[in-house]
């Protein structure tokens, strides 16, 4: 397995993959850790995720630098996201012991409660676009609960991967509580056969969520799945225009526009629909698109060459079924994965930009006359994760927050962000199931029901 670094389109470093025997291994020693690390108390656990909260910001340019070098995002976005990882280890340090409580219920017995115990070593399928984040908004809460992790990390950037086991290392957790797997995806189904793994989570593609869904379903093994989407943001009439443009603006092109809950489709009414599409594409003009690591830069390459061509085919598709550019939409000339700030206009059903997840700073523009009809098309898609709304009427947007949407996160005059504090995920083919919060703590472990006569 390689690493290819996006901008210099040069080998970073290569990696063997493990073998079926040594995958096997690992995930025996890990599941011997859980003997120990399930009967930890919570202020041990507790004292650990605070020394990798230490060691994450004690690392951070170091470790910043690994993810632009292995997926080309901008240094400042890198260093944001290790920033994360802290919180999220915070966040769970101290709020940890109040979500594990026992749950007391008034029933008929003398004494009724709820128990919530750990239910062993947990695979996770990670994706390359938050190297870090994405594994750490999982690990963070299944480490407080009392799980064992084993990482399967996307195969360009297996240097992330075996960072974040050296991080683990250097904050003190006992032997093989975590560990990476260097392995291809083929080499998931086996990983989740095994008897010893207990449940898998993944975050990534729709096809990949699927892929090991069915296979976790065929051993009756908990899934969560956090995938694509294609996220709508409705630009009503009284919306405070030049706000929602800037804003929209930054969403699409953070992490050079690969992000799950990127704002993708621009649903603008009728009476605004010049006046935002102007300052929407002044907006994405401003970005600077170059060398990720200098700090006047907006946009990075795309993490892999292939992934670039993929978004350029599906901007090139869509152009030839009669959508029109406004702004990008070609690929320079560069040795870096670059794809320059796109928008577009006039999509219709049919295209890739009306259809499909297009991971890259592309922007697609839709212009309509009513409320239902704008949330008619928000909710035509096979994706349900985040969605917005700018409107000066905040019971509207509560409404059609509420009732109108078909996503699992919406924020009104502002972009989907995730946050420890609040729940995250999607319905739909955006997945099932919760991260963050108290209920993404609960996703991997036994709600175990003890009753006393
Ligand atoms: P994938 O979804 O294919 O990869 C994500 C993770 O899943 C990787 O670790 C990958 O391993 C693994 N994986 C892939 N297929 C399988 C499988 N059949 N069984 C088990 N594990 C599997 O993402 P890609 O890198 O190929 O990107 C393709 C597209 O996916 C993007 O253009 C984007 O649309 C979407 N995507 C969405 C993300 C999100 O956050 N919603 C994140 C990343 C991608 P390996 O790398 O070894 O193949």
């Amino acid at each position: 397995m390689r690493s290819i670094n996006p901008y210099t389109n040069k080998v970073v470093a290569s990696y063997q993959a493990y073998s079926e025997a040594e995958t096997k291994h690992i995930i025996k020693e890990v599941d011997h850790a859980f003997g120990e690390w399930k009967h930890t108390t919570l202020e041990e656990r507790k004292a650990l995720v605070l020394k990798l909260e230490e060691q994450l910001l004690k690392q951070e340019d170091y470790l910043a630098e690994l993810i632009v070098a292995e997926m080309g995002k901008v240094k400042h976005e890198a260093i944001s996201e290790i920033k994360k990882c802290a919180w999220v280890c915070r966040y769970y340090a101290e709020n940890g012991q109040q979500f594990l409580d026992r749950e007391l219920i008034q029933a008929d017995a003398s004494e009724s409660f709820v128990s919530f115990q750990p239910l062993g070593t947990i695979l996770a399928v990670m994706p390359w676009n938050f190297p870090f984040w994405q594994v750490f908004r999982f690990l963070a809460p299944a480490l407080m609960a009392g799980n064992t992790v084993v990482l399967k990390h996307a195969r360009n950037v297996q240097g992330c991967s075996l960072a974040i086991e050296k991080l683990m290392k250097d904050a003190g957790f006992p032997k093989d509580v975590f560990r990476s797997l260097i392995i291809g995806g083929a080499a998931v189904k086996q990983v989740i056969e095994n008897s010893k793994v207990k449940g898998v989570t993944l975050t990534g593609s729709t096809p990949a969520g699927k892929a090991v869904a069915s296979v976790a379903g065929s051993v009756l093994k908990k899934s969560v799945l956090e995938l694509g989407g294609s996220d709508p943001y409705l630009i009503l009439e009284d919306a405070n225009l030049e706000e929602a443009a800037r804003l929209c603006a930054s969403s699409r092109l953070l992490n050079a526009g690969q992000s799950c809950i990127g704002a993708k489709r621009f649903i603008v009414f009728e009476s605004v629909y010049k006046q935002f599409r102007e300052a929407f594409v002044e907006e994405m003009k401003k970005a600077i698109y170059g060398d990720p690591m200098e700090t006047a830069i907006t946009i990075g390459p795309l993490a892999r060459h292939d992934l670039r061509d993929e978004l350029h085919g599906q901007v090139s598709a869509s152009l030839a079924k009669g959508a029109k550019v406004l702004c990008g939409g070609f690929i320079p000339e560069h040795q870096a994965a670059f794809y320059p700030p796109t928008v577009m206009d006039q999509i219709m059903p049919g295209m890739p930009a009306y259809e499909e997840e297009l991971f890259g700073p592309v922007a697609s523009l839709l212009k309509v006359k009513t409320e239902e009809e704008a949330v008619q098309i928000a909710n035509d898609t096979v994706f349900g994760l985040g969605a917005g709304i700018f409107t000066a009427d905040l019971d509207r947007g509560k409404r059609l927050a509420e009732k109108g949407l078909d996503a699992g996160c919406v924020f009104i005059n502002d972009f989907v962000k995730s946050d420890p504090r609040l729940p995250f995920g999607g319905i739909k083919e955006s997945g099932f199931g919760r991260e963050l919060s108290l209920y993404g703590l609960r996703e991997f472990v036994n709600i175990k029901t003890v009753v006393v006569k």
